[in-house]
């Protein structure tokens, strides 16, 4: 089933639904456009854009979808298809428009006398935790251009690169191999600054001590997500014991990994061995996050979940288990792994974990 089809199936009769965000239009529609709407009905859909993207909308939006420039305004176009179809209420995408937006919708729809109301933004995030084949297939590539990218970084790391050279040099690479663009702004932070989980990349020198690079290619749409920490220098007993405990964390959450497992009880078993080494309140982030058309999505690995909450069939999420130690440093290993449709868990990450000293 596509993921209109899958959509539609959640709509009632006399429902629409206005998606507006960029990521959820290209999801159903498998088209990226940076203008318009996508209008969809339990029966129809609609692919609301200007001339700048309707002819390659023609060539690369779903079948399912009719393509429509209106000549007036989007929410005027808009509020005729839903009169025309008899709708009664829309749904739009709570997790995406704004006030201001919204408000203008809501006075173009006045006179037809269609109500409004959230649900869309959460229907999509369920939708979009299990992914299909082909999703997996663009994510198997985004993430095999990533670990290219920690090969090809790992062959050209001196201590004398700066921060911000590192991320470039892993931007560009996995832009030349292919990638679609980067998933998320790169992570590479040296010293002092790996202890901050999500530190920007500096017009300074390499630090001695944990480099924590966290990157991603985007393919197809679909993000990855990896983190590899390695030293600059050479690395003391406790450095060894930090780097050793986060490997034995993830392990542990990676081995645990199976279908029906709780999300929650992943987390808890993580950061048992952190506390248990003695690094109690170091790891201050959930162990993972679900992976997609966004680097942050459902579901999510964290204590603060319900334990109801289960790894399922076709789930996409990431062990990254961190420990931070304020004013010193800090380092995090992250792998992308899924739940197949057998059942099976698959690791799509390849890149060595061994301590490696630069
Ligand atoms: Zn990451
Ligand atoms: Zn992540």
């Amino acid at each position: 089933m596509t993921h209109i089809e899958k959509f539609q199936k959640e709509l009632r009769a006399g429902q629409a639904a206005l998606i507006s965000s960029v990521v959820n239009r290209f999801y159903l529609s498998l088209f990226t456009y940076h203008d318009g709407y996508l209008l969809v009905f339990p029966d129809r859909a609609f692919l609301l854009t200007d001339f700048r993207y309707a002819e390659a909308a023609e060539h690369e939006a779903d079948r399912a979808f009719e393509i429509l420039c209106p000549g007036g305004t989007m929410f005027g176009a808009v509020a005729e298809l839903l009169s025309a179809h008899g709708a009664t209420t829309l749904l739009f995408e709570e997790s995406d428009l704004t006030v201001a937006s919204l408000e203008r919708l809501t006075d173009k729809l006045a006179p037809t006398g269609v109500q409004t109301v959230g649900g869309v933004g959460a229907i999509l995030a369920r939708l979009r935790a299990y992914k299909d084949e082909g999703e997996l297939a663009a994510m198997t590539r985004a993430q095999a251009l990533t670990d290219a990218a920690f090969s090809h970084i790992l062959k050209l790391l001196t201590p004398t690169m700066r921060e911000i050279d590192v991320a470039l040099e892993l931007e560009y690479f996995m832009r030349r191999e292919g990638a679609q663009g980067i998933a998320f702004d790169t992570i590479a932070v040296s010293g002092t600054a790996s202890a901050l989980p999500h530190g920007v990349p500096r017009d300074k020198t390499l630090e001695k001590g944990f480099l924590t690079m966290d990157f991603g290619a985007r393919f197809g749409g679909y993000c990855a997500d990896m983190t590899r920490t390695v030293v600059i220098g050479r690395a003391d007993a406790e450095m060894k014991r930090l780097y050793n405990t986060v490997l034995c964390a993830q392990q542990t959450a990676l081995d645990m990994a199976a279908c029906g497992v709780s999300c929650r009880a992943l987390d808890l078993a993580a950061r048992a061995v952190i506390d248990g080494a003695g690094y109690v309140g170091c790891f201050g982030h959930a162990l993972g996050h679900g992976v997609g058309v966004e680097v942050h999505e459902a579901p999510r690995l964290s204590q603060r979940v319900s334990p109801e909450a289960l790894l399922e069939k076709g789930h996409v999420v990431t062990v990254e288990p961190g420990i931070y130690l304020k004013g010193r440093y800090g380092c995090r290993i992250e792998d992308m792994i899924a739940v197949l449709p057998d059942g099976r868990v698959h690791n799509f990450t390849k890149s060595t974990k061994e301590l490696i000293e630069i």
